[in-house]
């Protein structure tokens, strides 16, 4: 068999992948369609991988034994459905570095609060004093750290596309945070599809592994009644913590795991709102997996920061509290953001629609939304939905007009909220930028 390795993509996954292929002796070759950034060619020229950009060159993909696809990849771009028609393996970074990874793997997948309990769990491990990576989604590819580095532990934030590729692959503790539809272009507009994708994150785990995951969640009820579950299930929900799992009864939040016991105040908890006390107790869980010890875990849940641009309150503006959500790019994670804000909002919405329902946004808007400043190229389908809800609805196109206003209608004690329920491409590069432009508006106010 040849001992050809191509690499589809060279981005951050794309050129680690390359680099642990090259170190473990494969012939590799990198295609990207598109245009690779500088830095990433300076590297594969500094290991001598050789590359092509701007395009495919079916022989050189095809003569491969195996593709590790990067996953902004469709399954149905052209060259991998060719790929597919020939036969030849197509797998994800995940799965081509974990092979090669001998240390033990968390890792966390979800529709929305991945990155979130992602890094609350690596921060938990870390303070805890363990030798640990974090891969995935955030920061270094898994596999270049897998080729570079020498952790014991690794916590890894999977997006769907990403577990899609992966097979062999095996998680020592798997998070599943919940399952809301999203990304359903990817997936035929089949809502199946993407739930059989998440729950890829249990595939090959036995007894001796752990399955943590949101016991209210509709969608993995359902799912989890037509599966067979062969890890040790450490469910979290708000009912009071059954014996081997984590909730919430009043106010204190309660961790049961390996007979012991953990509890503390959810006032306690650094990161606020209901979706934040899932995440907590979901890395609360892996802390206890792991026997860390209960003060440890009770000083990383009080003590963490937060990332950037998620229910971010960065500034106050004579007593008007900003909170960057940009994050927020479907309804459901505004939802959690509107939730855990039990003050007047002024309400910064919009952007490019994913075929959105505010309905499901209605009865919080009413309790909570005293204006809606809209943002985005095209506003109509949020002022035709909340006009005769929200007194006061303000059309812009542009982030600095939409501080302006929102500083306008909102008074001392109040928060202005960036939480656009769509994506950031109207407008912004991407979500990061839009949340980076919002804090830049409001401090020149
Ligand atoms: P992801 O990496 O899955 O996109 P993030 O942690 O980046 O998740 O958070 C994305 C958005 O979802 C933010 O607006 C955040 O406030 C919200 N969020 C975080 N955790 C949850 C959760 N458990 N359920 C619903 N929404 C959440």
């Amino acid at each position: 068999m040849s001992n050809r390795i191509v690499i589809l993509g060279a981005g951050e996954s794309g050129v680690g992948s390359a680099i642990l292929a090259k170190q473990k002796g494969f012939d590799v070759w990198v295609s990207d369609a598109g245009t690779i950034k500088p830095n990433y060619k300076d590297v594969l020229s500094n290991y001598a991988i050789p590359f092509e950009e701007g395009k495919h060159s079916e022989a050189e993909i095809l003569s491969a034994a195996e593709v590790i696809k990067s996953p902004g990849i469709p399954e149905k771009a052209p060259m991998v459905k060719k790929l597919h028609e020939a036969d030849i393996p197509v797998i994800s970074e995940i799965e081509f570095a974990g092979r090669y990874c001998t240390a033990k793997t968390i890792c966390i997948t979800g529709s929305n609060g991945k990155t979130t309990t992602t890094m609350l769990t690596y921060q938990l491990l870390k303070d805890a004093g363990f030798n640990v990576g974090l891969a995935g989604n955030v920061g270094q590819s898994f596999a270049w750290q897998v080729g570079e580095k020498d952790f014991d532990y690794y916590v890894i934030e999977l997006s769907s596309f990403q577990l899609d590729g992966m097979y062999e692959f095996k998680a020592d503790v798997a998070i599943l945070l919940n399952i809301t539809p999203d990304h359903l272009d990817r997936y035929e507009y089949k809502f199946q599809n993407y739930v059989d994708s998440k729950f890829r994150i249990i595939q090959n785990q036995t007894a001796s592994d752990f399955f943590i995951y949101w016991a209210e969640d509709p969608v993995i009820q359902e799912e989890l009644k037509k599966r067979t579950v062969s890890a040790t299930c450490l469910p979290f929900g708000f009912t009071e913590a059954p014996a081997n799992g984590a909730g919430i009864n009043n106010d204190t939040l309660t961790i049961n795991c390996n007979k012991n016991t953990f509890s503390m105040s959810i006032f306690d908890i650094a990161l606020q709102g209901k979706h934040n006390a899932y995440n907590s107790m979901a890395a609360g869980l892996a802390g206890k997996v792991l026997n860390i010890r209960n003060e440890k875990i009770r000083e990383s849940l009080s003590d963490f920061k937060g990332v950037e641009h998620r229910l971010e309150r960065f500034l106050k503006v004579h007593g008007i509290e900003f909170i960057n959500d940009s994050k927020a790019t479907n309804v459901n994670s505004t939802w959690y953001a509107l939730e855990s804000i039990n003050r007047p909002v002024v309400w910064i919405v919009g952007g490019v629609d994913k075929g959105n329902d505010y309905k499901e946004l209605e009865a919080l808007v009413r309790e909570k939304v005293k204006a809606i400043v809209c943002l985005g190229t095209d506003n109509k389908k949020i002022i035709d939905y909340f006009t005769g809800i929200v007194p006061d609805i303000v059309d812009t196109q542009d982030i600095k007009d939409a501080v302006r206003a929102s500083y306008y209608l909102a008074k001392d004690g109040e928060v202005v909220l960036l939480s656009p329920a769509c994506a950031s491409f109207d407008l912004f590069d991407n979500y990061e930028d839009r949340g980076r432009q919002f804090k830049m508006a409001v401090r020149e106010l």
